[in-house]
């Protein structure tokens, strides 16, 4: 993707856009679509997966045979190539007693660049959870609200998948989703024994092409999507969403931009924000008339706890008490199963896209609703198994099933044994609850000098409970298909089940969209109660974890907002700030403490409309406008596009 350089940015934009993931991409490429001038933020580097993407490379070709590492935990083709687990210089910090993991991806379109592409759309029970058990918190808006979008994004990204007309398991208009691939034959034995069961296994759906969509191709069963795709058959920000926004010539995108906190002008309106650029360690400013945060949902949570003023001394947007609180995770458990009727399966082609072709959408809400089950809410069951590429570990714990064997022999019992085994992962839904969230740590700070986040974590009754169900569900189905549970499962006692906090990367909440101000941090349009110009568009706003995997629904909700967003510009709404305010720029307590310390006159450091550095702060130069009156302002009542599009007084001169 082109990026430039902090000095090569405008003096203003429309839009800041924080973060390049799942949310932030998508409000960006509708926003530059619609004709609104972006700047968008990303901490991590660029990244070309047409380029970088490993494509056809063999575990052999690896060092450890592409073994997972500390430093690539999902092995070393992973598309990761910056970050994980750890990011070093980045630590975060638990209270005692807490177990929280926290993956974070430092490259241009987070984590989308190897994410597993499952994308479930939420259902109508999802939305409103509260109302229907008394547990947890209602969104404020339905599934029809979302429907369209999820409409709109499925056919944009491409997914594929069926329609089965399952209990709270949406259909998608026809047309909308590509077929999905054929099953293979160890789903299609899942799916013979789980029939009995009642355990529905229908073709799952995953954002990967099986017809070519776009100038994209379809998916050509090469290796892994969890190393990105060069032909953009899955799909990434990087390759789907950036190139069309970039094409549009309203999007700006500076990398290696960790953004610190969000600036605001005198009325306490967002105006920009301050990033450290991490090649030179410097501080920079950016200012644009709108902020959006989607740097994914603790981190956005941070960036609000650290903009602290005299305005909002408890962070930005914080007026609730709620940002950082109902952080969620997904309920994850696993267990795997050895299945004799899969020994010795003559070689057979098991192509197909990377990820499982069929999976098990949540079954019992029938059994719940007449309380035949200990625990609210549920989960879908994510399976795997087969003839994959042998990788390393591949037949790790064989002599537990051989008694050991050598030469010969252990050559007819890999062939026996291989694709024998199933496995079985539970992602359930959890409720939000008041001991998980996350805080700035009065004591830590990045090697950026930015405070980091402490986390605190309990897995409450429900989400023990469900673990302890998904075992117990597990064992049977791998009993039913005549297999043996593998170690020493199943696991009956969910505390020791369930996976801790965070290890199943779907953490979301901690900026929660809600009806009510006094309880929520945003409105319905992911937009700040307290700021009009602010807004989060990644995971932060879900005020609950359904069981299906949240990707989909950030993408859906941030398009949802983003057409929110470009409505109010467009009708000229006050949400831009004028030139009086951006010359009266409001002071953080960072910026104070740091004009102390420096020793600067606060008078010089405020409202600068020129270009150059001042205290470490530089405020953008190059071909800006210097100075001028900023078209669209807070106070005019229209837009000053004559085509109605947003933006026009980007241009150099302006209005
Ligand atoms: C291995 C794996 C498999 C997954 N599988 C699935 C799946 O199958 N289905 C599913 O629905 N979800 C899955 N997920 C989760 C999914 O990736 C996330 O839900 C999604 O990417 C979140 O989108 P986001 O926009 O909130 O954040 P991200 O995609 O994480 O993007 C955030 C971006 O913001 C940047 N950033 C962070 N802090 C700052 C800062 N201060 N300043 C500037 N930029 C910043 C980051 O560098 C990053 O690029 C998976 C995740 C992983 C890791
Ligand atoms: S499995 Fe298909 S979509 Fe995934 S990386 Fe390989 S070719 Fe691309």
């Amino acid at each position: 993707m082109p990026v430039i350089t902090s000095s090569k940015t405008h003096k203003e934009y429309d839009v800041i856009v924080v973060g390049s993931g799942a949310g932030g991409s998508m409000s960006a490429y509708v926003l530059a679509k619609a004709g609104v001038k972006v700047l968008m933020l990303e901490a991590g580097r660029n990244y070309e997966p047409e380029k970088e993407t490993p494509m056809f490379n063999l575990p052999k070709d690896a060092p450890l045979r592409g073994a997972s590492t500390p430093d690539k935990p999902f092995g070393f083709y992973d598309a990761t190539v910056d970050g994980g687990w750890r990011v070093p210089g980045e630590p975060y910090t638990m209270a005692q007693g807490t177990e929280f993991t926290w993956w974070r991806t430092r490259m241009l379109g987070g984590r989308t660049n190897h994410w597993g592409r499952i994308a479930l759309r939420m259902g109508p029970y999802d939305f409103k959870p509260q109302s229907r058990d008394g547990m947890g918190i209602d969104w404020p808006i339905d599934y029809p609200d979302l429907a369209p979008y999820y409409d709109k994004t499925e056919e944009l990204i491409g997914v594929f998948g069926s329609n089965e007309g399952l209990e709270n398991t949406p259909n998608s208009p026809a047309g909308i989703l590509q077929p999905p691939p054929k099953p293979r034959g160890y789903e299609l034995l899942v799916k013979k024994h789980c029939d009995p069961l009642k355990i529905p296994v229908i073709p799952s759906h995953l954002a990967i092409l099986t017809r070519p969509l776009n100038g994209r191709l379809a998916c050509y069963y090469a290796t892994s999507c969890g190393r990105g795709c060069s032909i953009k058959a899955n799909f990434q920000s990087t390759t789907v969403l950036l190139p069309p926004a970039d094409k549009t010539g309203n999007l700006d995108i500076v990398t290696q931009a960790m953004v610190r906190e969000v600036t605001l002008d005198s009325s306490g309106k967002a105006n920009g924000v301050i990033y450290v650029d991490r090649l030179t360690g410097k501080d920079e400013r950016a200012q644009a008339r709108v902020v959006i945060l989607a740097a994914s949902g603790c981190e956005s949570a941070r960036i609000l706890l650290n903009s602290k003023s005299n305005l909002f001394p408890n962070g930005l947007a914080n007026s609730s008490g709620k940002v950082g609180r109902y952080l969620m995770d997904t309920v994850g458990s696993g267990l795997g199963g050895h299945i004799p009727a899969l020994e010795n399966v003559p070689p057979h082609n098991e192509d197909g896209v990377s990820g499982m072709h069929m999976y098990m959408p949540w079954w019992g809400y029938k059994d719940q609703a007449v309380g035949k089950l200990d625990f609210p809410r549920g989960y879908h069951i994510e399976f795997g198994g087969g003839r994959r590429m042998p990788s390393a570990g591949m037949f790790d714990g064989l002599d537990r099933l051989t008694g050991g064997s050598y030469g010969k022999k252990l050559k007819e019992d890999a062939r026996r044994y291989y694709g024998s085994f199933v496995w079985f992962d539970g992602r359930g839904e959890m409720i939000p609850n008041d001991d998980c969230y996350c805080e700035i740590d009065p004591n830590v700070k990045d090697k950026w000098g930015i405070p980091v986040l402490k986390f605190h974590w309990k897995w409450a009754d429900a989400e023990i409970k469900q673990a302890a169900h998904m075992q117990k569900t597990f064992a049977q189905i791998v009993e039913a298909m005549g297999g043996k549970v593998l170690g020493d499962g199943p696991q009956l006692d969910g505390s020791k089940a369930i996976l801790p906090g965070g290890k199943i990367i779907h953490e979301v909440g901690t900026t929660c969209m809600g009806a009510k101000k006094e309880k929520s941090v945003l409105n319905q349009y992911c937009q700040a109660w307290d700021v009009k110009n602010l807004f989060v568009m990644d995971g932060g706003p879900f005020p609950s974890n359904a069981d299906k995997n949240p990707t989909l629904s950030i993408m859906a909700l941030a398009w949802r907002s983003s057409d929110y967003l470009v409505d109010q510009l467009k009708k000229g709404q006050r949400l831009i700030i004028s030139k009086t305010q951006v010359n009266q720029n409001h002071f953080s307590n960072y910026e104070r403490n740091r004009t102390e310390k420096n020793g600067t006159s606060r008078s010089h450091q405020v409202g600068c409309s020129h270009a150059g550095s001042i205290s470490g702060i530089r405020l953008g130069q190059g071909h800006g406008r210097s100075g001028k009156v900023i078209a669209m302002d807070f106070e005019r009542s229209q837009p000053d596009a004559s085509d109605g599009s947003v933006g026009t007084d980007h241009d150099e001169g302006g209005a």
